[in-house]
């Protein structure tokens, strides 16, 4: 199962995507924990990318097609995997398409993830992160133990680019370069929509319905 979750900011994508790695044994494969990972080791592409993510803008195609084009030949990736947070542009889908063809795994589904804007902000003001992905709310997913992951027992924190400021351009950011892909996987007839704003165990529910058809 080829997956790609698709949707804006806050959407609820990572949230679902540690769901369905317990249940479909297929790995996350998300450019946001990547790039944060490379943050934290201050590798020299972490370095390259912070300015972007601090402002909230996307980190140049080249560098995203190169962690992608890396990473979908890892041996994890045998029986599938779970896209999230890319492509996030055009330029980005199109490399993509080349480099599934090339190791033949195509996409089976792109799962659109619809959630208004004011839920958006609201979701993403209360974030709570994990360094090892998993990500909670202050008041709709607060952790189990306050301050500790469910996960990993790690300290949970607010990420840098969650500030009011950076969430309103990743949002016009989303509606300018990101917005368009849907039309780009409705044509390849691939985009199935969901509603986000449903409970976050009613929205697996309604991913894990949608997948039953390729399992
Ligand atoms: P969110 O979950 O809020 O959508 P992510 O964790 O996916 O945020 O991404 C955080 C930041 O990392 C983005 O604002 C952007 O700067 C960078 N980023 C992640 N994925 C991509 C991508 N596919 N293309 C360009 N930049 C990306
Ligand atoms: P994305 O990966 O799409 O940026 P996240 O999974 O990080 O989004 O979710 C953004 C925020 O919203 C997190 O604080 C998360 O706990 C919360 N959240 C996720 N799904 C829901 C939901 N269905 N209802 C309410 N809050 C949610
Ligand atoms: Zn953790």
């Amino acid at each position: 199962m080829n997956i790609i979750l698709f949707g804006p900011p806050g959407a609820g994508k990572g949230t679902q995507a540690k769901k369905l790695v317990e249940f479909y044994n297929i790995p996350q494969i998300s450019t946001g924990d990547i790039l944060r990972a490379n943050l934290r080791e201050g590798t020299k592409l972490g370095l390259a990318a912070r300015e972007y993510m601090d402002k909230g803008e996307l980190v140049p195609d080249e560098v995203l097609i190169g962690i992608i084009k890396n990473r979908l030949k890892e041996d994890d990736c045998e029986n599938g995997f779970m896209l999230d947070g890319y492509p996030r542009t055009v330029p980005q889908a199109d490399a993509l398409a080349g480099i599934l063809e090339e190791i033949e795994k195509p996409i089976d589904i792109v799962l659109n993830f619809e959630v208004p804007d004011e839920a958006l902000v609201s979701r993403i003001g209360g974030r709570l992160m994990c360094k090892c992905g998993a990500s909670y709310h202050k008041t709709f997913n607060p952790p189990k133990e306050e301050g500790i992951c469910d996960a990993c027992g790690a300290e949970v924190y607010q990420r840098a680019d969650d500030t009011e400021e950076a969430v309103k351009n990743r949002l016009d950011v989303y509606k300018n370069q990101t917005q368009p892909l849907i039309d780009y996987y409705e044509k390849m007839d691939l985009l199935k929509t969901l509603d986000g704003t449903k409970d976050i165990e009613v929205v697996f529910e309604d991913i894990k319905a949608i997948l039953a058809e390729f399992a």
